[in-house]
């Protein structure tokens, strides 16, 4: 059975996800040290296969390279957020935080594809930044959304490439257009379901 652990890592406690298909697992956001990540993937005889990431905001990028030293797996990027690689919101060393480790990527495609043998539809939802994007697993009835939306509340909208409207947009058009069982998976703080932000949360309560 698949399965999914969350870990909050590093300065910000940014939320970390394992997900694991009998023996295979990727990891999506590893924003701090990954040895409890991987530690986990082990104790369930799991190989790491590959590194996603929802957004390029330092916050979730801490453990990209470390994670990706102990297990050699690609490290894969939404493209329309790479030129924020070039700047602190990318890199860290930013509002008082530790510099991210350098690390090779590939980028994301959007769409149906097939990531450890599961289904994932990779969408794009802008609005927190220009690129990011949410990760749906029908067969774990799951979506990982990065910083768009969180248990009654969405994403900062104030950084560079960010925008309210957009935001709002998007969580509207792409993730409440999801089945209202679909568990959903932030990037700070705990985790909810579509239905409870459609019935709860103030941002798109009438
Ligand atoms: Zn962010």
């Amino acid at each position: 059975m698949p399965d999914i652990h969350a870990f909050a890592l590093g300065p910000l406690q940014t939320n970390c996800y394992l997900v694991s298909n009998d023996k295979d697992a990727l990891v999506i956001d590893p924003g701090g040290p990954p040895e409890p990540v991987v530690r986990q993937a082990q104790t369930r005889n799991a190989q790491i296969r590959m590194i996603l990431n929802t957004h390029l905001h330092f916050d979730h990028l801490y453990g990209n390279q470390a994670l990706h030293k102990a297990t050699g797996a690609p490290i894969l990027v939404p493209e329309k957020d790479v030129p924020l690689l070039a700047s602190g919101l990318g890199r860290g060393n930013y509002m008082g935080m530790p510099k991210v480790e350098d690390f090779a990527y590939q980028t994301l495609r959007e769409g149906r594809q097939s990531f450890i043998g599961l289904d994932c539809l990779v969408l794009p939802t802008p609005g927190h930044s220009p690129g990011s994007l949410s990760f749906y697993f029908p067969d774990l009835t799951a979506v990982f959304v990065g910083d768009v939306l969180f248990a009654g509340s969405i994403g900062r909208t104030d950084f560079f490439g960010g925008d309210l409207e957009t935001l709002l947009d998007t969580v509207r058009s792409q993730l409440f257009a999801l089945p209202p069982d679909t568990r959903v998976y932030p990037g700070h703080g705990p985790a909810t379901t579509i239905a409870e932000e459609q019935a709860g949360n103030p941002f798109f309560v009438e």
